[in-house]
């Protein structure tokens, strides 16, 4: 029933997108995209879910000056998500706010990250979504390593092509990276049944990087690019 309730609604996006592209291109609106041709027909009526890292009690990693990973997570997804509506693409956020997927009631650390990410794999299975993006920001003890990084699960090559095409904008957009898309056995990649990725959008250790992911602009930068790969994806043959 929900699946139902779920499809019905991505139709309705698809329809409404049909409608207003036209309307959206006359305002500019597509200047993060990574080319002028206008056309969002290969991404719109997508379903994406967006999986903002952590959550709640789980702050993930914490920059040396206290910014929390879990807060730079969200506030970038809530980017993507705007970007990703715009295109009529009908986008599931994993959580809105701060808190994790876990009972409340689960008061053992492991098991309620086990839960809380069996919960996030089960939000895009539940709802036969088209991609699953995670967002995390990455933390080395060494401070000076730094740059975004997406990741794939091995062997998957749908995941593979989605995190390359992530991986190019984020390294044409967010200045000098010589980072590249990379396998990782991540459980949210490994099990998810659709095409998946997880982005590290910088180190939390390296201070300058730091500093840019608390800063609500590059944050919206950073968005940009995620969705210009997206639509690199969908737009360019494999
Ligand atoms: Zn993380």
């Amino acid at each position: 029933m929900r699946v139902c309730f779920v499809r019905a609604q991505h139709l309705a996006w698809w329809v409404l997108g049909c409608l207003t592209v036209g309307i959206w291109l006359g305002t500019g609106g597509l200047a993060v995209l990574p080319v002028s041709t206008g056309s969002t027909r290969g991404i719109s009526g997508r379903t994406i879910v967006l999986d903002a890292g952590h959550g709640g009690i789980d702050p993930g990693a914490v920059s040396a000056k206290g910014v929390l990973e879990k807060e730079i997570t969200l506030a970038i997804a809530k980017e993507l998500e705007r970007l990703l509506s715009r295109a009529a693409v009908f986008v599931i956020m994993v959580r809105h706010g701060d808190y994790d997927l876990a009972d409340s009631s689960e008061a053992h650390l492991l098991n309620r990250k086990r839960q809380d990410l069996e919960r996030r794999v089960f939000v895009a299975e539940e709802a036969q979504a088209d991609l699953y993006i995670s967002i995390h920001a990455n933390y080395f003890p060494a401070s000076v390593w730094s740059g975004a990084q997406t990741f794939y699960y091995e062997n998957d090559q749908a995941s593979e092509r989605l995190a390359k095409a992530i991986q190019a904008e984020l390294v044409k957009r967010l200045g000098p990276n010589t980072r590249v898309a990379k396998a990782g056995n991540f459980r949210v990649l490994r099990d998810t049944s659709m095409p998946a990725a997880l982005v590290e959008v910088g180190f939390l250790s390296n201070p300058r990087e730091a500093e840019l992911l608390a800063d609500a602009a590059y944050q919206k930068r950073v968005a940009e690019a995620i969705f210009a790969g997206l639509y690199n994806y969908y737009h360019e043959q494999p």
